[in-house]
């Protein structure tokens, strides 16, 4: 059932079974077990629709590189920032879908610290839990498992192959698992319930959670499961960590390592011949035979000399100036569907275009991009506090040197591999720097079987104690390039069956 946290009595004490704060895709994956364990869930989150003064909760405070404001980035509402997708996809607002490389798993530079305590071939059993949950299509990632749509993947060469992303709608994840918990008579949505402290003992965790009229009440719970996101789950650590609340940083990693998947735009591929937009057409986002919507992308052939990052290269068209100073000037009447196909906007669909040559001038070559964990990329606690008295997060995100000249690296083998099609001359303009918001935190609460390296063990649970759990992105070691929710599903669901087989 759902419930409305302001109609509550004030002052009062919830005890259930299991408490998982937050309304993400990690929280609704970790659901299932309830229907099984005849037991009390408590979710806890904050708001059924948007609302602007519990987004102003997502605040806080950025420095160093051009890393955006936390409250464009951090999304309070029931699917949490999946609210926020903006990929039209199956007729609706959905993601790009895609695992981890199982070389993504083992530690590749000094501050991946062992790895990922988890084995690929174990993750693959609840990736393909997840591929169901978000309703996708066969848990098949390879180029060659969808050959047969007319559309032609590049021969490998140079340590470059191409694989595919899955597209899914966000309704297809979170509507079941919302509709299964209305019905529920054993668990509760509790919708407008922000979560201000947390505390820990042997047997018991203690949440406590502030409405907007300004009521305070408690939930006590056998076992938590903190999924707010990367950085709020690291901030209301740190929140308790400093209140003395039975949750200690014994690693020093606590809200470091915090990673992000830049996006690299220098290089434009040209064409040179007419045929490259049809030659290269299975790297437009596309449906297969069987139904399922997917997208070639050119991927790194595993791990490459050099402690290399993780990268995957997507074709975007680029519309020539005028047509796109034209579209802007427009404004929402260059959007309407007789002039899409004059102007077409950037991004997916190119292939299907009558006359590419005459609207397009080639594509630009979109980097996802790894970054290694490093320690100073952190949250921390902000001298700011948000209007229940909590401090703020203050995030520092800088762009490492060393991960730019692998950038530079990985460009050269990128144009390379394209220009080995015949199709095109691959221009590098200048060296920017990558945009680091592509909006997938990553990292901040470091999965490590030893509590020296790591801020909860390899099931989620907090290091130090019994009772409270992470979900989540945060927990990741590293972050591959990959989008992360498919990740993120698989590890939600892998935690809610160890939670469930507990006595
Ligand atoms: C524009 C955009 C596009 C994206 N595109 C993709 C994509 O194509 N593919 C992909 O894989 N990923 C994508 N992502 C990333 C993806 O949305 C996130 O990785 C994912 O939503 C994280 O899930 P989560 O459940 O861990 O956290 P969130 O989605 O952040 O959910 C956190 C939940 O916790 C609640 N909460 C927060 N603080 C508190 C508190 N103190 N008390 C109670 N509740 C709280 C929030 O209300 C929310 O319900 C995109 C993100 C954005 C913003």
């Amino acid at each position: 059932m759902e419930q409305d946290a302001t109609r509550q009595p004030p002052g009062r004490t919830i005890e259930t079974d299991v408490c998982v704060i937050g309304a993400g895709p990690a929280d609704w994956s970790s659901a299932p077990p309830w229907r099984r364990r005849g037991e009390t869930w408590w979710y806890s989150r904050a708001v059924a629709r948007r609302s602007t003064p519990v987004q102003d909760l997502s605040d806080g405070d950025t420095s160093g590189d051009a890393i955006e404001r936390l409250g464009a980035s951090r999304h309070r509402q029931v699917g949490g920032n999946s609210c926020l997708w903006n990929t039209p996809t199956l007729g609706g607002p959905g993601a790009k879908y895609v695992p981890l490389d199982p070389w993504d798993l083992s530690p590749r530079w000094p501050e991946a610290l062992h790895g990922w305590p988890v084995e690929y071939q174990e993750l693959l059993r609840f990736y393909e839990r997840a591929q169901r949950l978000a309703m996708l299509g066969p848990f098949a990632y390879e180029a060659s498992s969808w050959a047969g749509s007319g559309r032609t993947a590049i021969p490998p060469g140079a340590g470059i192959t191409s694989r595919v992303y899955q597209f899914g709608g966000r309704d297809a994840l979170l509507q079941p698992l919302r509709a299964t918990l209305r019905r529920a008579t054993n668990a509760r949505l509790m919708t407008r319930a922000t979560v201000v402290q947390l505390a820990t003992s042997a047997s018991r965790a203690t949440v406590t959670v502030a409405t907007p009229g300004g009521d305070r009440w408690q939930v006590q719970a056998r076992r938590v499961v903190l999924a707010t996101g990367a950085v709020e789950n690291a901030r209301l650590l740190l929140v308790a960590v400093h209140a003395r609340g039975g949750v200690h940083d014994r690693s020093g990693w606590l809200g470091c390592g915090f990673m992000e998947h830049p996006r690299d735009r220098a290089m434009t591929l040209r064409p040179t011949t007419r045929d490259a937009y049809r030659v290269l057409a299975f790297y437009d986002r596309h449906e297969a035979a069987d139904g399922t919507t997917i997208a070639g992308r050119l991927a790194l052939d595993g791990e490459q000399p050099g402690h290399t990052l993780n990268a995957s290269a997507t074709l975007l068209p680029l519309i020539g100036v005028r047509r796109a100073r034209l579209r802007a000037a427009l404004g929402p009447v260059g959007r309407s569907p007789a002039l899409r196909r004059w102007m077409p906007p950037e991004g997916h669909g190119w292939s299907l275009h009558p006359a590419p040559t005459r609207v397009f001038q080639g594509f630009t070559v979109l980097l996802n991009l790894e970054q290694p964990p490093h320690r100073e990329n952190r949250v921390q606690l902000s001298s700011r506090r948000d209007l229940y008295g909590v401090p703020l997060p203050a995030l520092h995100w800088q762009w490492d040197a060393a991960d730019h000249a692998r950038l530079v690296a990985l460009r050269k083998r990128v144009a390379h591999a394209l220009e080995d099609v015949g199709v095109g001359r691959v221009i590098v303009g200048g060296d920017p720097r990558p945009d680091p918001n592509a909006r997938h935190h990553a990292g901040t609460t470091r999965m490590h079987a030893d509590p020296r390296y790591g801020v909860v063990d390899a099931d989620g649970r907090v290091h130090g104690t019994d009772t409270l759990f992470v979900a989540g992105a945060s927990t990741f070691p590293t972050a591959g390039f990959a989008n992360p929710t498919l990740t993120i599903v698989a590890m939600a669901v892998r935690l809610a069956d160890r939670l469930a087989a507990e006595p």
